[in-house]
């Protein structure tokens, strides 16, 4: 008997055109035999737009304005065994949409209300992570409020950690939002940008050498698994939004050309995390691997990273031998497992 599954994609967020991408693939390859699959796009005023208008979304990469408002679709959702939001960034990969599905008693692919909230926002991340004691960059938290009100110590935060440093919103992804500051002069403007986006912001000192950046892959339970690490490289100064979806301005390696030793502590610094921040279903986590300290230290942690047949975290568990369709097909299993 088919599994009847309720697609969500789109979504509120500066992710909403990348989650369009995602769910065209992950749409391709549930196969139809095993599955009935209804998509769902949610327009970036939050609207659940109806079967025409999703088509038209899905088919354009952009959704149409209007649609429907009623939330408790979602709720009335019986009817679906499980639920894939394949959304990312606020509102979709932070806990929302997890909050609702709960209440509404349909099991979900990925992480719960917890495990979604706490990976979104970077600055909790770190606090979690630092307290299961993983290495990572030394960071700030800005809130808009002192922006407005007392932006002087705000800039003493930023100076406090040196130049250059990483400002971004603390909830976000794909980049957005994210400026590398070279120096004070660059902060205003840095900060002005990540504040329109964001209540709260992260101040991050840059790593001391530029930094490879490796990625693994966690797909499971309470019971999860590491895939292979990949890394990526690009010719820009930081992994910004063009690079990463522009053809061509990055190359993917897996697996990543790494000492042995390094591989393994990465993927075993993953799990740590997976499991510290009560991630399921699936996790990408990012790393910096500093090659001339030896240095790796945890970035973040994606609780539902890009999904599109290219994209890191499907090719990291096709490399350990997991089909595009299979993996797809295993995030179902585990979303009714957890019920
Ligand atoms: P994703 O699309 O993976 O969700 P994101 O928007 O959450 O990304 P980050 O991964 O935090 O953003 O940062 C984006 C990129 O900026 C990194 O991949 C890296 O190239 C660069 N970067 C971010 N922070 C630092 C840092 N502290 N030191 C060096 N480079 C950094
Ligand atoms: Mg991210
Ligand atoms: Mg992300
Ligand atoms: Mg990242």
């Amino acid at each position: 008997v088919k599994k009847r599954i309720l697609l969500l994609a789109g979504g509120q967020s500066g992710e909403h055109e990348v989650s369009l991408m995602s769910a065209r693939s992950v749409l391709a390859a549930l196969p139809p035999d095993q599955f009935d699959v209804t998509p769902v796009v949610i327009s970036k005023e939050g609207r659940w737009l109806p079967p025409t208008q999703t088509q038209h979304a899905l088919e354009q990469g952009v959704a149409p304005s209007g649609g429907d408002l009623v939330l408790h679709r979602a709720a009335s959702a019986e009817g679906y065994d499980a639920v894939f939001p394949i959304l990312h960034g606020p509102m979709g990969e932070d806990g929302t949409v997890q909050g609702l599905l709960t209440l509404a008693g349909i099991p979900f692919v990925g992480s719960g209300v917890l495990g979604s909230a706490v990976s979104m926002d970077k600055v909790m991340t770190k606090q979690v992570l630092a307290s299961a004691g993983i290495a990572q960059v030394a960071w700030r938290l800005a809130v808009r409020r002192e922006w407005t009100d007392r932006p002087e110590a705000v800039r003493a935060s930023a100076d406090a950690l040196g130049y250059p440093l990483f400002v971004k919103p603390a909830n976000l992804g794909s980049s957005v939002g994210i400026s590398k500051v070279h120096g004070p002069d660059e902060l205003d403007t840095a900060l002005t940008l990540a504040f329109s986006l964001d209540r709260r912001v992260i101040l991050e000192a840059m790593t001391t050498h530029r930094p490879r950046e490796v990625e693994v892959g966690i797909l499971g339970n309470d019971a999860p698994i590491a895939s292979p690490v990949g890394e990526l490289r690009f010719g820009a100064e930081f992994y910004d939004y063009e690079t990463k979806y522009t053809e061509g301005r990055a190359t993917m390696h897996i697996p990543a050309p790494l000492p042995e030793g390094v591989a393994a502590r990465v993927r075993e610094l993953a799990l740590r995390a997976f499991r510290a921040l009560d991630c399921a279903g699936l996790a990408r986590v990012d790393f910096f691997y500093v090659e001339e300290t030896g240095e790796v230290l945890l970035n973040e942690v994606n609780t539902m990273p890009g999904f599109t047949t290219t994209s890191m975290y499907p090719k990291l568990f096709e490399a350990a031998g997991l089909s595009y369709s299979a993996l797809v097909a295993r995030l179902v299993e585990l979303a009714l497992e957890r019920r």
